[in-house]
């Protein structure tokens, strides 16, 4: 099969044959339509995430089960799926009480530890594909259904983290990023007010049409003082942090209000430092979260099959410029999302 493959960290992709996939007892096997290119596959390429070389990364992918192993039930050949990030084991309490991404047995992320989805075909344990619901036409939109996997579903994920409730007020720092303007797009179908922070001016317009009511720059305005004027001087709701630096940590934590929840994911992962005594007056939630559930996974795409949201992928494709697109990624120059078609 044809594949992108890294040989190390910060080394271009070279687009190769490589022996297709055989599948084993309780794997399957997909063909690959189209694999999403974010942040996090483009951290593991630049070395700043480890994974085991030689590498096919990707996991936002949109594909289609060719190949059922022995002993597998609930997915047959002809199945469109996209693939679970996790390889977690589906059998310890986290996976069984909720918290699959807390699994104690972890393998990894599929495209770190195991191959992933640049390539014409991807093989996995079965339980790691799952069936997109009716109404998710993903051979006509493969960029869009990869991507939802994650852009999509992990804000999803992020709203009922932070218990977001209609009418409050949501602040998303790092709004501009490919998860970020995802997140203001899902706390706008939360009928939620949204406050995007971001630095980056040329994704401002994205902002206010992914759904932020009001834009703030933190270089030209103090984002803390920000939010308290267009609060009223009550602080925000929820503040969700996809920078997660110290300064960004610290300044969502400083800005909620009473009953404040802050909600800390990807990004840097700096410390910080809160004030326990606001924590305790307001009762305020610091909150961390992690990826999603599969079950989360599922419904999203059923908001995506009913119209509500619909991801925002403004860059597609083919194989042979899989490094153009990651120059992009990396530059921070992508609007919401990039994808590879796999073809
Ligand atoms: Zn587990």
């Amino acid at each position: 099969m044809k594949a992108l493959v890294l040989s190390g960290p910060k080394q271009p992709f070279e687009i190769t044959e490589v022996p297709d996939p055989i599948v084993g007892a309780g794997e399957a096997i997909a063909k690959v339509f189209a694999c999403g290119s974010g942040l996090t596959i483009q951290h593991v390429k630049a070395g700043r995430m480890s994974a085991d070389f030689p590498r096919i990364i990707g996991h936002e992918i949109a594909g289609e089960i060719v190949e059922v192993g022995a002993g597998v039930s609930g997915l047959a050949v002809g199945d469109g799926v996209t693939s679970y990030y996790y390889i977690n084991c589906g059998h310890c309490r986290w996976c069984l009480s909720g918290y699959e991404p807390l699994c104690e047995n972890c393998l990894g992320n599929v495209g770190r530890e195991c191959d992933g989805g640049y390539a014409e075909y991807i093989k996995l344990p079965a339980h790691l594909f799952v069936k997109f619901p009716k109404g998710i036409d993903y051979k006509k939109h493969p960029a869009e259904m990869g991507v939802a996997m994650d852009a999509l579903a992990t804000p999803y994920k992020v709203l009922k983290r932070g218990r977001v409730q209609p009418g409050e007020t949501v602040a998303v720092f790092g709004a501009g990023g490919g998860v970020g303007i995802h997140q203001l797009m899902m706390a706008k179908w939360a009928n939620a007010r949204v406050i995007a922070i971001d630095i980056a001016e040329a994704k401002f317009q994205a902002c206010r049409e992914a759904g932020a009511d009001e834009v703030i720059n933190p270089t030209e305005t103090d984002a803390v003082e920000t939010l308290m004027d267009l609060t009223n001087g009550e602080g925000v709701d929820v503040a969700i942090d996809y920078v997660s630096s110290t300064s960004t940590l610290e300044a969502a934590a400083s800005s909620l209000g009473r009953h404040g929840r802050m909600v800390t994911l990807g990004g840097a992962g700096g410390s910080f430092q809160a004030n326990a005594l606001e924590m305790l007056l307001k009762e305020q939630d610091l909150l961390g979260s992690r990826y999603v559930t599969r079950a989360e996974i599922l419904e999203t795409y059923d908001l995506v099959a009913r119209g509500e949201v619909w991801p925002i992928v403004t860059d597609i494709r083919p194989m042979k410029e899989a490094e153009a697109i990651h120059e992009r990624v990396e530059k921070g120059e992508v609007t919401g999302r990039a994808a590879i078609l796999i073809q």
